[in-house]
């Protein structure tokens, strides 16, 4: 298994950098400026909140798998499961070259919780087959407003692929999904001991809430929703503090004694416990 070589712990800096209005008015009429260029040169007819592929962040949000050199740096002290495949990567968990470029992040240790990165609700649970056999598949939709996002698409999508679905059945179209719930256990793709123990994570950002369905080759289900766009879930983790290097993400474990009213973006998708 490939361990990234970025998984050496800092210190979590929860200093943020505030921009004053000058500068956000200034870095505004920049994003205008791009997507107006755009629209009038590219023929491109998408939302213009969608065109952007940076924010005041100065972060890539790596729109339809374009590479965000994006990496995650874990908190010192405490004990975080990596992610061991990246967004928009062609190498897989186990060091092998993908069939096809990698559509969100992998991570989690056998039996591992995954943590809901945000309040949400559940969107779909269902029985998927991507060709690894049948397991379970959970979508969750956040508001940008419960997120703490006031600029950009209005809603956000969480994607959990390669669990087991009895574990996941008993959760209800609707129900209300705080943040940092326990929503399933790392498993395996499709069941199988032939694979290494993953969950891959996705994030899309949409500008409607709608779905349809479709089948697959496999015969298993799939969701479509013609306004989403994947973004690379690294993104999401880097907006309570955008990187000085546009580049390393400080991941921020879920802490169930902290107050996140605030707090714009996700949280980890997996406990850290002290080390
Ligand atoms: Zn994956």
């Amino acid at each position: 298994m490939s361990v990234p070589a970025m998984w050496v712990g800092v210190r979590p800096r929860y200093a943020r950098y505030v921009l004053t209005a000058s500068e956000r008015d200034v870095l505004r009429v920049v994003v205008i400026w791009k997507a107006v260029a755009l629209f009038l040169f590219a023929g491109c007819n998408v939302a213009v909140a969608h065109i952007a592929d940076d924010d005041v962040s100065g972060m890539k949000k790596g729109y339809d798998v374009r590479g965000t050199s994006l990496v995650p740096v874990y908190p010192q002290g405490y004990a975080c499961s990596p992610l061991t495949s990246l967004y928009a990567s062609w190498v897989d968990v186990d060091g092998s070259h993908r069939q096809e470029i990698h559509t969100g992040v992998d991570g989690g240790r056998l039996g591992e919780w995954i943590l809901a990165p945000g309040p949400g609700v559940v969107k779909a649970v269902w029985e998927a087959n991507w060709g690894w056999g049948n397991e379970g598949a959970l979508l969750l939709v956040h508001k940008a407003s419960e997120l703490n996002l006031d600029d950009g698409a209005p809603f956000y999508y969480t994607v959990y692929d390669h669990l087991r679905y009895d574990e996941i059945k008993h959760l209800q179209v609707g129900q209300k999904v705080p943040r940092g719930m326990q929503l399933a256990r790392v498993s395996r793709p499709g069941g199988h001991a032939k694979y290494l123990p993953e969950v891959h994570w996705e994030v899309w950002e949409a500008d409607a809430d709608r779905l349809t369905w479709t089948t697959n080759r496999f015969g298993g289900r799939e969701w479509r929703n013609r306004s989403a766009r994947l973004i690379d879930p690294l993104y999401m983790l880097g907006l309570h503090e955008p990187p000085e290097d546009d580049r390393s993400v400080s991941v921020v474990p879920f802490d169930p004694a902290a107050d996140y009213r605030t707090f714009p973006g996700f949280t980890y998708i997996f406990d850290c416990p002290k080390s």
